[in-house]
């Protein structure tokens, strides 16, 4: 789907209108359909495994050193992640000083990093993209794969890898045509259980995911049988589910195998039946902030459920001089403290199975602020507190809680902004375009991923690498 200005800068005169003045040029983002493969050309895997640290003029066609500049010792990552790649489909290529002649473009170049153990070093991310990157296809990735600075042997090495991160947001914001950038932190221990998250950022379920900073802890995840659907014998519920972003969520979900339970209010009956019974799903008409919400969801889900998704959510916009009472007490109750009563009844009331998953709709608005969404705002930065204090009760229980922080995505939400405010939100970001629905579900998919056990506590924005909020 393309917005209208979309569609006019992709014609040729609009095209030619917009280079002579500097408009931007959204790229068309490459989002996954059912069948396409992991990634859509060749990896480019670094540094290689024989690192040569001798310095001097490769031989044109032949492996650079990677993270051998510098004295670095190769990272603990690319010989788990070779095999990996391989065992999805994926064509994976040693870097090369120079492009051989009908070399496919890659579609993406993935560095491990956890060689780099001092600043020193850095110099091999130079070494490894600076001739490469230009080659990289449009809707191309780039991923740079790292240890978690906290667990770090000492200050040089912790410098060294948190400064990946500038590295990562920079080339996202600065390399165009639908190029996303990702940093993945990996605990040692947690090497084997990389591979969701990987699968995802490589291929088009992440197309609007970009700058982000991904941590992956040990954990013991499940592979699936069938990646095609690793939700099979599941039950999932997802609150919010008879428009937007929740429709699309249950969509996705049961693409992926699980059985959806569709919650809404009442009033949205009868589009939600639609919802569910395209998704073979059922429903359960519920305000979420009913008192007696938990009760009603756990008398409806005898066996208990697999994945809860909290993504119901409304906003009511005023600055804080013109706000009332009620718009703050709903936005606050509906966005966040009916999903901490419901969390109750999911955890302590056992509600949630062993090993089970709750995902969370927070909001760039949480991250950045916005003017006239002081009440949003609260609730959905209440929302990253939430997941993040609740992370390590999860993992006592070997479940996760995760968020995603939506940019701006095309819904009747965001419909309702006016016209000026809604192009500028549009436009403030990496991808010059607004995110789908699919995006944000792609991104709850993937944290719902039996094999994605290491990821929790995370927030990611599905923003496009918006300017705001960083
Ligand atoms: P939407 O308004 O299109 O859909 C929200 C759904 O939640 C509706 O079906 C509504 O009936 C349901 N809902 C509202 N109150 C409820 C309640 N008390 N009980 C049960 N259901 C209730 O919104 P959307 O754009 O699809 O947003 C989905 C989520 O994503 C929200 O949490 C929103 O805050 C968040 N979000 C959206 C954007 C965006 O750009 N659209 C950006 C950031 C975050």
């Amino acid at each position: 789907m393309r917005d209208r200005y979309q569609q006019l800068v992709s014609s040729a005169p609009g095209r030619f209108v917009a280079r002579r003045v500097g408009l931007p040029e959204p790229p068309t983002l490459r989002r996954h359909q059912a069948g396409d493969p992991v990634a859509a050309g060749p990896v480019v895997l670094g540094p290689t495994p024989a690192v040569v640290d001798v310095p001097g003029t490769p031989v044109p066609g032949t492996p650079v050193a990677g993270a051998s500049v510098g004295g670095g010792a190769g990272g603990r990552l690319v010989k788990v992640i070779r095999p990996m790649l391989t065992a999805a489909g994926v064509v994976v290529r040693e870097p090369r000083a120079e492009a051989r002649p009908n070399d496919p473009r890659p579609h993406a170049l993935v560095f491990d990093a956890t060689g780099l153990t001092r600043s020193d070093q850095l110099h091999a991310l130079f070494d490894f993209f600076g001739p490469q990157v230009r080659s990289i296809a449009p809707g191309g990735r780039i991923v740079v794969l790292g240890t978690p600075p906290e667990e770090c042997a000492d200050s040089r090495e912790a410098t060294a890898q948190r400064a990946l991160e500038g590295f990562t947001r920079s080339a996202g914001k600065e390399i165009k045509r639908g190029v996303t950038t990702q940093l993945v932190y990996v605990s040692r221990g947690a090497e084997d259980g990389v591979e969701s998250t990987l699968r995802f950022v490589l291929s088009g379920r992440s197309a609007y995911v970009s700058g982000q900073v991904i941590r992956v802890g040990a954990s013991a995840g499940s592979r699936p049988d069938d990646w095609q659907r690793p939700l099979a014998g599941k039950i999932a519920v997802v609150t919010g589910a008879a428009r937007g972003i929740g429709e699309a969520i249950v969509d996705v979900l049961a693409r992926d195998g699980a059985h959806v339970v569709c919650v809404d209010v009442p009033s949205a009956g009868s589009s939600l039946a639609e919802v569910a019974g395209r998704a073979n799903g059922s429903t359960l008409t519920l305000d979420v902030t009913a008192e007696d919400a938990g009760r009603t969801l756990a008398e409806h889900l005898p066996d208990g459920v697999d994945v809860f998704v909290h993504n119901a959510g409304v906003t009511r916009d005023r600055t804080l001089g013109r706000m009332d009472a009620a718009r703050w007490d709903l936005v606050l109750d509906v966005n966040l403290s009916s999903e901490e009563r419901i969390n109750d009844v999911l955890l302590d009331g056992g509600l949630l199975r062993a090993g089970g998953r709750i995902v969370a709709t927070s909001s760039m608005a949480g991250i950045a602020g916005n003017p006239g969404q002081t009440n949003y705002a609260t609730s959905k930065a209440g929302v990253i507190g939430m997941v993040q204090s609740l992370a390590p009760v999860l993992a006592a229980r070997g479940g996760t809680i995760n968020a995603v922080a939506p940019g701006f995505i095309e819904t009747q939400m965001t419909a309702a902004i006016p016209l000026v405010i809604r192009e500028a939100g549009r436009r403030m970001n990496s991808m010059t375009q607004g995110g789908l629905p699919v995006d944000v579900a792609e991104t709850i998919a993937w944290f719902a991923a039996p094999a994605s056990a290491g990821l929790n506590g995370n927030v990611v924005r599905v923003c496009g690498q918006s300017l705001l909020g960083a």
